[in-house]
């Protein structure tokens, strides 16, 4: 994890962030005025460790915010509870940060995205075309196609853009020999995909 926010790292944090509690500040709930600095936006580290850059450490606050909570209790147990709504949030998503420290030059860091396709494809198949707590499968079948878009899309929302190519490849792996979903042909040449009968 960089000890400092470079640009680099921005672009990778700040869409999860915003994905995760919108373009706001955290305290109040208010969109900030980057002409005015008391209102400017800046990161607000939930555990007071200004070195702790992972996602589920850092919100967006304005600058007076984010000073005002040094002192101010409510906002310390607002800055608390959130830690906490945090890591369970990104349990829940899987997103691995990683991050290489490269000697002198700027830290490299990189979502692994290729767990998030994963981690979308499986939850898609199993919320589509297994029985859920006593309901029946929504679907019997779904296109392969449809659901790399779908896949894509998703994981753009979170990271900024999404391959449904990708999307695919994460499909086939659920569908292996050893998963649970099977991939076959329709007639008229179209990929389908169905829970394995067992
Ligand atoms: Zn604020």
């Amino acid at each position: 994890m960089p000890k400092r926010i470079t640009q680099k790292y921005k672009r990778i944090v700040d869409p999860l962030i915003t994905k995760r509690d919108g373009n706001v500040c955290f305290f109040d709930k208010m969109p900030f005025v980057p002409e005015v600095l008391k209102w400017s936006k800046t990161y607000h580290h939930l555990n007071k460790n200004t070195e702790d850059n992972h996602p589920v450490n850092l919100v967006f606050a304005h600058e007076e915010c984010n000073r005002l909570c040094e002192t101010n209790p409510e906002y310390q147990t607002m800055s608390s509870q959130k830690l906490n709504d945090n890591q369970k949030y990104h349990q829940g998503l899987e997103i691995e940060v990683v991050a290489h420290n490269d000697e002198d030059k700027e830290t490299n860091v990189e979502i692994d995205t290729n767990e998030l396709y994963n981690k979308f494809a499986n939850s898609e198949l199993l919320e589509k075309l297994t029985s859920q707590g006593g309901k029946p499968a929504p679907h019997e079948s779904i296109s392969f196609k449809e659901t790399s878009l779908d896949i894509a899309y998703m994981v753009r929302e979170v990271v900024g853009h999404g391959s449904p190519i990708t999307a695919g490849r994460a499909l086939d792996t659920e569908c292996s020999s050893k998963g649970e979903f099977d991939k076959y042909k329709e007639q008229g040449g179209k990929w389908r995909i169905r829970k394995k009968q067992t």
